[in-house]
């Protein structure tokens, strides 16, 4: 099954307005230059100055919006919480779910990110969920921990086709450290999480789900870790504050 790269951008806690606009704006201006399917995960205030810049003179961007998280009721008591209507209200199309960062933080279990997916898609938002081993081990336990994180993350979540659902595989110690893993590695892993999910879902569900690699992606090692089989994108954090770098990593996707 043909499935459309993604290269998506958490920008996590960084920038002020001005930045966001303007780096918004930037994406916005290079979706011609590729073929892959640009997505940005802005802080919460900026949703609407990136909403704004990505739609600036076009009806329909091209370039998707998404939130880093959202809480799993609809609403209510929740002070400082976002969700999920709230988001989708907001124009977003995909919400980052279980970044190891919220769940080593803000003590995210895999029960939790699997009601909070649920919630995305009654709200026809389209979860990306991430999972990833903490330390880098051998590749016999790396694989346990992530299907049983996959399992367990996505419980309960329901799906009527692949498109429904991403799933990016960052191993923990390879975010922020411009340590990655070898390429060989992530062809053991890739496959792996596809069968998990033929396992969990059916074949054809699983043929259409876009599994991203995330982890100190740049432009110098893109090549290599998106050629890898059944790699369909990058979650990007650092180098996705910059244009340049964005789009390199994107032109290695297509
Ligand atoms: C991330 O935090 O999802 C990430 C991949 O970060 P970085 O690219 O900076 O390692």
């Amino acid at each position: 099954m043909k499935r459309t790269p993604l290269i998506v951008g958490n920008w996590k806690m960084n920038g002020l307005p001005s930045f966001w606009q303007e780096l918004a704006a930037g994406v916005a201006g290079i979706t011609k230059q590729t073929n892959a399917e640009l997505v940005i995960c802005p802080p919460f205030p900026a949703l609407s100055v990136v909403h704004a810049a990505i739609h600036a003179g076009a009806e329909k961007s091209s370039v998707g919006l998404g939130a880093q998280n959202v809480h799993q009721a609809e609403k209510g008591a929740y002070t400082g919480e976002v969700s999920a209507p709230m988001v989708r209200g907001c124009g977003c199309d995909y919400v980052i779910l279980g970044h190891s960062e919220r769940r080593a933080m803000m003590a995210e279990t895999d029960e939790i990110v699997a009601a909070k997916a649920v919630a995305a898609i009654e709200n026809d938002l389209k979860p990306i969920v991430c999972i990833g081993e903490t330390t880098r081990s051998d590749m016999d336990q790396a694989l346990a921990t992530l299907e049983k994180q996959l399992r367990q993350s996505l419980q309960g979540v329901h799906i009527k086709t692949g498109d429904d659902l991403v799933v990016a595989y960052e191993p923990v110690w390879a975010i922020g450290t411009g340590v990655v893993p070898t390429a060989a590695d992530l062809a053991v892993a890739f496959p792996f999480l596809r069968k998990t999910l033929a396992n969990i879902y059916n074949e054809e569900v699983a043929a259409g789900v876009r599994l991203l690699y995330g982890g100190s992606l740049t432009p110098d090692n893109a090549d290599e870790i998106l050629a890898v089989d059944d790699i369909d994108g990058g979650l990007i954090g650092g180098a996705s504050l910059k244009v340049d770098s964005f789009l390199a990593i994107a032109n290695a996707a297509d």
